[in-house]
Formats: structure tokens, C-alpha cells, sequence
């Protein structure tokens, strides 16, 4: 995205919220239960700007477990926080979970687990080059950083096989993706894997049929990157939405992001395509 647009973008985030039009998206799903806003990161390298988004989630709202999120043990009167990761980075282990356990917050970790089998630095940069459509060299989670991540208490789930754009993918190849991914990080980690996410997530890389197969594969819940409050889980446990935070996105505009400010500008925007 231009700066240009991202001007824009944060000036109508800002103007949702002082208009009153982030309040009205509060209210709304308010109607359906207590307020949770989902949020998903990826490679967390800063353990400063990381550190600061916990401290807000914590001091300004209500960090739940993925478990307290799916049995809706929410506090009616703040916003709940759930926090999720996906791909699979060495971070996780050297940045993340730390910074997680000094304020006791579980998260949800959404592995690709081709990354993690990827045999050498070389394989890594292909896999994100090809799969991920990054240019920029990771450092991968390991299976043992995996393992750190479970023994913390936090859950793990799963998002391809081979990072796929499963919206370009036949019914069959979708389910492989899906079952192969699955099957390797249980063979791995002996967790029962419960949760998938969709590689990209937006609504162009997501379809309802796709829900379906991944309940066949054995998932319970799926999530989306298309930003908005989580309806209650246990009844609707597909295409969950999450807010995809930004690199170092500034504090202040995370807050913006959360309170409901950034739901309305992302539809209009997707809307304006
Ligand atoms: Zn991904």
C-alpha cells in the first residue's frame, strides 16, 4: 500500500473513531456477546515494540487463551484480546513467548509446517520467496522451538502444508494441503490440532466450501485475516475473523484497530476495488 493510501487509511480509522461510527461497531457486536477481537502477527523480531502491545492489550483490555475464546470466558466489559501467529518463525520462541509468559498470556501458533521442514537456509528462501511471496530471510521456528511453545501452555494449530492459496487449489489439492499439514505437526508435537488458518486470509483466498473441507480434515475452528470482532466460537466456529496488525504499527493506531475503527475503512476500501 502507497503512503499516500495509508494516509488515508489511518485518517479515516481516526475519523471512525471520533465520529462515533466505531462506537455503533462495538454495539453491534456487543448484541452477540461479550467483545473479542482476535488479533494475528507474524514474525515478531522487536521484542520492545512487542513488548508495548502487551502491555496495552493487558493494562487497556482482557488477553484471553484461545480455550477462554472458545468457551467464551470473556469479561462483558472489556474488550478481549486473543493473540495468534502464523507461518512458523524462531521468534516465536526467542521474542514472543517470553514477552507472553512475564505477563501469563497464552497464544494461538498457526504453523506451515513445509517451512519447518525446510532442510537448509537456501530451501528457507525459496519457501519464502515462492510460498509466502517474501523476499527478506526469516529465521524458521524449529520443531523443538514448537515443542518450547507447547510445554509454555500455548496452543498450536495448523495453515498448510505448503502455505497454498487455497482458493487456487482443486477441492482435492485444498484437502491435501490441509491433512498433510495436520498430520505432521500431530506426528511431531502429538497435540490434537483443532485450529486452521487460512494462508493470506482475506476474503479473495477464503470460500465457504473450503469450511467445509477443513471440518472433514478434523479442524473445529477457522480463522481469516478479514478484521472485525469474533462472533460467539461455539457457534459460529468458521471464518473467524482477526486484525492483521502491521510491523511496529504504532501503538496508538492499534488501539484504533481494536476498538472497532479499522473494521468500517477495511470494507469500504475492499468495497472501492
Ligand atoms: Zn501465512
Amino acid at each position: 500500500m502507497s503512503s499516500l493510501k495509508h494516509t488515508l487509511r489511518d485518517a479515516l480509522v481516526t475519523g471512525a473513531i471520533h465520529s462515533g461510527i466505531a462506537n455503533t461497531v462495538r454495539k453491534r457486536a456487543r448484541a452477540q456477546g461479550p467483545l473479542l477481537r482476535i488479533l494475528c502477527l507474524h514474525d515478531v523480531p522487536d521484542r520492545a515494540w512487542f513488548g508495548e502491545l502487551i502491555t496495552l492489550c493487558t493494562e487497556r483490555y482482557r488477553m484471553v487463551s484461545p480455550e477462554q475464546a472458545t468457551k467464551g470466558e470473556l469479561d462483558s466489559d472489556r474488550i478481549n484480546i486473543l493473540c495468534t501467529f502464523d507461518d512458523g518463525y524462531q521468534s516465536w520462541t526467542d521474542v514472543v513467548a517470553p514477552v507472553l509468559a512475564e505477563h501469563t498470556v497464552k497464544g494461538l501458533f498457526l504453523i506451515t509446517s513445509g517451512l519447518l521442514d525446510c532442510p537448509s537456509e537456501e530451501e528457507v528462501r525459496t519457501f519464502f520467496r515462492e510460498r509466502l511471496r517474501l523476499n527478506t530471510f526469516r529465521a524458521p521456528l524449529s520443531w523443538d522451538g514448537a515443542r518450547v511453545l507447547i510445554d509454555a501452555g500455548h496452543t498450536i494449530g495448523a495453515h498448510t502444508r505448503t502455505h497454498a492459496d487455497l482458493i487456487r487449489c482443486t477441492e482435492s489439492d485444498a484437502r491435501e494441503e490441509m491433512t498433510r499439514d495436520r498430520a505432521r505437526i500431530q506426528e511431531e508435537l502429538g497435540a490434537k490440532i483443532e485450529w486452521f488458518a487460512y494462508p493470506f486470509g482475506t476474503p479473495s483466498h477464503h470460500a465457504p466450501a473450503l469450511d467445509a473441507i477443513a471440518k472433514a480434515v478434523g479442524f473445529t475452528y477457522t480463522v481469516t485475516t478479514v478484521p472485525g470482532f469474533a462472533p460467539p466460537l461455539a457457534s459460529v466456529p468458521n471464518a473467524i475473523p482477526r486484525t492483521q496488525l502491521e510491523w511496529q504499527q504504532p501503538l496508538q493506531s492499534v488501539a484504533h484497530w481494536i476498538e472497532g475503527g479499522y473494521d468500517p475503512v477495511y470494507r469500504l476500501n475492499r468495497s472501492c476495488r
